[in-house]
């Protein structure tokens, strides 16, 4: 028995058809250990013949079978192999490399089109004092507009800010009086960035929020232009063919306040699930500059007017995108 498990061992260890060979000979070859066994057999007694016969038999065949597998395995890994060598001829293939969030593409687009007609980008903090995204735009602690801005308060505990002073902020537009403080009119400015209010987080909401603010201040600005502005900018950003209707509205820091409605652009009005079946979406507040927040930054309103305009930023990415749930940002 011994010659079985030595077969099997060195059989399992070969790893080429070469050292098969050799094996085979050493074993079952015609003066292999097993053929030599087997010529001894006339000298096994009588009775005993047979069953050694049948047994050396047996070790035979397993040893035949074992040495099949292995060469059969031994194949099939020197394909395998093969297959792997590097064609360096062959062409290569082309890396994902991904591509910029459509937010970040659709702020890139806003600014572009607004450098085109003069306005400078600028950026202000996330964390905002509530004197400019309140008192300078005319929201003063107990207006009740305050009421709709769900406010997330810093906690100031540990500091000797006054509580309630320290806020993220609810509004681009809190940038209006920090940029207007620094300059004196023409002033042509677009702040894009992050809102924060404690909203409950749905489909439609979430508790930031990006918004492109822009706010323009010199002689003689009227209504007309900023209708002017958000006419260009919206047929610029959304394609020529854009329908838009303003109406008048009511916001703290202008006078008179309007609402941009943009005609959907998916089912031309006739109403779906991307503009809620209104066939309009809400797309850019404004209005001209109230005269108290001129005056809150230095400026005079009887020798300066202005308009402001926030553009909701999430509203024209699922427009553009056709996205419908705002998870997916
Ligand atoms: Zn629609």
């Amino acid at each position: 028995m011994n010659i079985k498990n030595d077969a099997l061992s060195l059989i399992l260890e070969a790893s080429d058809k070469k050292t098969l060979e050799e094996i085979k000979l050493q074993f079952v070859g015609r003066s292999g250990k097993l053929t030599t066994l087997l010529k001894e057999l006339p000298k096994v007694p009588l009775e005993r013949r047979p069953a050694i016969g049948q047994l050396a038999n047996e070790v035979k065949e397993a040893i035949e079978n074992a040495i099949e597998s292995q060469e059969s395995g031994i194949k099939n890994s020197e394909l395998s192999r093969k297959k792997e060598t590097i064609d360096i001829t062959a062409p290569g293939i082309e890396p994902k490399i991904g591509h910029l969030h459509p937010m970040t593409q659709v702020i890139s687009d806003v600014v572009d089109v607004f450098k085109g007609i003069g306005f400078q980008a600028a950026e202000g903090p996330e964390i905002e004092t509530d004197h400019y995204n309140f008192e300078v735009l005319n929201i003063p602690k107990d207006h009740p507009s305050r009421d709709t801005q769900m406010t997330f308060y810093l906690d100031t505990k540990e500091s000797k800010v006054t509580p309630g002073e320290i806020i993220l902020r609810t509004q681009t537009s809190a940038m209006q009086g920090r940029v207007m403080q620094k300059i004196k009119p023409p002033v042509r400015v677009i702040v894009p960035g992050k809102n924060f209010r404690y909203e409950q987080v749905d489909a439609s909401h979430g508790f930031e929020f990006w918004q492109v603010e822009g706010f323009c201040v010199d002689t003689h600005i009227r209504l007309t232009d900023l209708f002017g502005t958000i006419d260009y900018v919206l047929r610029k950003l959304m394609g020529q063919d854009v329908e838009l209707k303003f109406a008048t509205t009511n916001f703290p820091f202008v006078e008179p306040g309007v609402d941009t409605y943009m005609k959907c652009t998916v089912c031309k009005g006739k109403g779906c699930s991307f503009c809620k079946f209104a066939g309009w979406s809400e797309i850019m507040p404004a209005g001209m500059i109230h005269p108290n927040v001129l005056k809150a930054v230095g400026y005079d309103p009887q020798e300066v007017s202005g308009f402001a305009f926030a553009i909701g930023l999430s509203r024209l990415v699922t427009l553009r995108y056709r996205m419908d749930d705002l998870y997916d940002f």
